[in-house]
């Protein structure tokens, strides 16, 4: 049986301003591994490299409209939303995001333009809503990153597990501190997901057991093994689920996605932790 779908839209923003650490590669992953569990699921690519939208098959250059549009020009989402082959639909970009961070700056109110759109978008699709939608945050933590962070219920800090890796970690839950503070104050740390994992080394262990305790962060479950496999799919424009359907890889991502889902229905901390 496969596990109960959430109530009501999940929104989880995957946010690490630092680049290369697998946040594209988990949101698809991930992302059909919910689809392969019976979930609807829309994929938001919120990085103006638009790697998760070429991922996924499509070329930014053919698109008329994209995210850029519905966060800048009031578009709705639902003009612009793609399905996949993948069984995931995508809220595209294209390099025309790399205004957006500009365009919105001056903006009252630009914190909460991911939030509007995804909000009227439920409301529009009704029982048809999506169960989980995916952010796929840019390296930075500038305008977009704060306005996915406000849009979302949880935030998932993809971490490749290197000595210096985490000196980033700390700057990101600053930031996720001050959306709490600021503009959305349900926002919990899902926790962070080992990508890159190298389980042979000892190394990588112990600066995942620093990390998760220096930050009092959870681990979300199992890491993702290094492999090569992972190279191939994006040039496929499917997620390793399809390209390499038994990898240790897909079938790592497999189980982060089930155990995201037993997590979704966990009940919310009655009061926000410290961090
Ligand atoms: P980000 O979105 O954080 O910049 P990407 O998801 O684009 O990171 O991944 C960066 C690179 O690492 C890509 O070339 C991707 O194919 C590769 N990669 C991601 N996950 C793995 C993995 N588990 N093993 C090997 N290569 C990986
Ligand atoms: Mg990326």
């Amino acid at each position: 049986m496969s596990p109960k779908k959430p109530v009501g839209p999940i929104t989880l923003a995957v946010a690490n301003q630092k680049g290369g650490v697998a946040k594209t590669t988990s949101v698809a992953s991930i992302g059909a591994a919910l689809a392969e569990l019976g979930h609807r699921v829309l994929l938001v690519d919120l990085d103006p490299q638009a790697c998760l939208t070429f991922s996924l098959g499509i070329d930014p250059e053919d698109l008329e409209t994209s995210v850029h549009h519905v966060l800048t020009q009031g578009v709705d989402p639902a003009e612009v939303i793609i399905a996949t082959e993948d069984g995931v639909d995508v809220l595209p970009a294209t390099i025309e995001l790399a205004r957006a961070e500009a365009d919105l700056l001056t903006r009252t109110g630009r914190e909460h333009v991911i939030k509007g759109a995804l909000e009227g978008l439920a409301d529009d699709l009704g029982d048809e809503a999506y169960d989980w939608v995916l952010l796929d945050c840019p390296p930075s933590l500038g305008v977009l990153t704060v306005a996915a962070l406000t849009a979302a219920d949880g935030v998932l800090v993809p971490l490749q597990c290197e000595t210096l890796s985490h000196r980033g970690v700390g700057q990101l839950l600053d930031t996720v501190h001050d959306v709490r503070r600021f503009t959305n104050r349900g926002l919990e740390v899902w926790g962070v997901l080992p990508t890159l994992y190298d389980g042979r080394t000892n190394h990588a262990r112990t600066v995942l057991e620093t990390i998760s305790e220096t930050y009092d962060l959870e681990v979300v479950e199992p890491p993702i093994p290094k492999t090569i496999k992972f190279a191939e799919a994006p040039a496929a424009g499917r997620s390793i689920l399809a390209t390499s359907r038994t990898s240790k890889g897909a079938q790592a991502y497999r189980e982060v996605a089930e155990n995201l889902v037993a997590r979704a229905s966990r009940p919310k901390a009655k009061k926000a932790r410290k961090r």
